[in-house]
């Protein structure tokens, strides 16, 4: 058989199992059929904004630095978010992912690492981001609230990333998460992603109290800690995200994959 045969096969079956494994986890809510929203009386930011170019263009990084979520597109971004669409572009992400890193050569010495972010990654805040006060990104952002929600730990995993982690896992790979979250928040963040089922990895990196003083912007914090292992020895074969900070700047790794988030963004 052609060799993209093969691959697509591989990418098929890997779908196919994250399809099963995705549907055995459950994320809180209410499952809406998807329907692009093409504006609406409720609409006050961008006459006739088309919110289905709105979402391709903010996950091919086309526009940047937004605050919230046009307010026209408030339903149709909970409906992606709480409707399949975002299951199966997750789980296309980590199907491909998957079909990459099973295909590589790990070396002997242990050092062969794949990175993680954690908020909307590895972990999902959609519960509290579906709540009317936050409503899917089209409210500003509020870090009291947000700390108390990550405070509960009860954000539920990814499925597509739970599923690629305990493949990568199997193949070898050691994982790292890295997370602009605060040290602070250690304890609960740990409790969280166990009872996840996130139990085993090579570091947890969080922000210290100085680096979170010193105010660096994600891309140039996950850049350094990046570097850091690089210096460490190791050897960043995969790095996943849902932000481009997470896999833009030094030392992103051999491969990146950028998981879909329409509610927010982070430089
Ligand atoms: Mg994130």
């Amino acid at each position: 058989m052609e060799t993209s045969k093969l691959l697509f096969l591989s990418l098929a079956l890997a779908l196919a199992a994250a399809s099963n494994a995705a549907t055995a986890g459950a994320i809180p809510g209410h499952i809406h059929p998807l329907r692009p929203q093409l504006g609406s009386s409720a609409g006050r930011n961008i006459p006739g904004l088309n919110c289905l170019s709105w979402r391709l263009a903010v996950e091919a990084d086309n526009i940047q630095h937004w605050t919230v979520v046009p307010k026209e597109c408030e339903n149709y971004v909970g409906n992606y978010m709480l409707g399949l669409q975002y299951r199966i572009d997750s789980k296309f992400v980590s199907g491909s992912a998957y079909v990459y890193a099973k295909n590589l050569t790990l070396g002997k010495d242990g050092k062969d690492v794949w990175v993680f972010d954690i908020d909307e990654t590895s972990l999902s805040n959609l519960p509290y981001y579906a709540q009317p006060d936050n409503a899917f990104g089209a409210k500003p952002y509020n870090e009291t609230t947000f700390t108390e929600w990550e405070k509960q730990g009860k954000a539920p995993a990814l499925p597509a990333t739970l599923w690629l982690y305990k493949r990568l896992l199997r193949l070898g790979f050691k994982i790292v998460f890295i997370s602009g979250k605060t040290e602070s928040l250690r304890a609960i963040t740990v409790e969280n992603m166990h009872n996840a089922g996130y139990t085993k990895w090579e570091k947890l990196i969080l922000k210290n109290a100085e680096e979170k003083a010193e105010g660096l912007h994600a891309m140039e914090y996950k850049s350094r800690e990046r570097t850091n292992l690089v210096k460490a020895g190791y050897r960043i074969l995969g790095n996943m995200g849902d932000q481009w900070s997470d896999i833009l700047g030094d030392n992103v790794g051999s491969r990146t994959f950028k998981l879909p988030n329409p509610m927010f963004y982070i430089a």
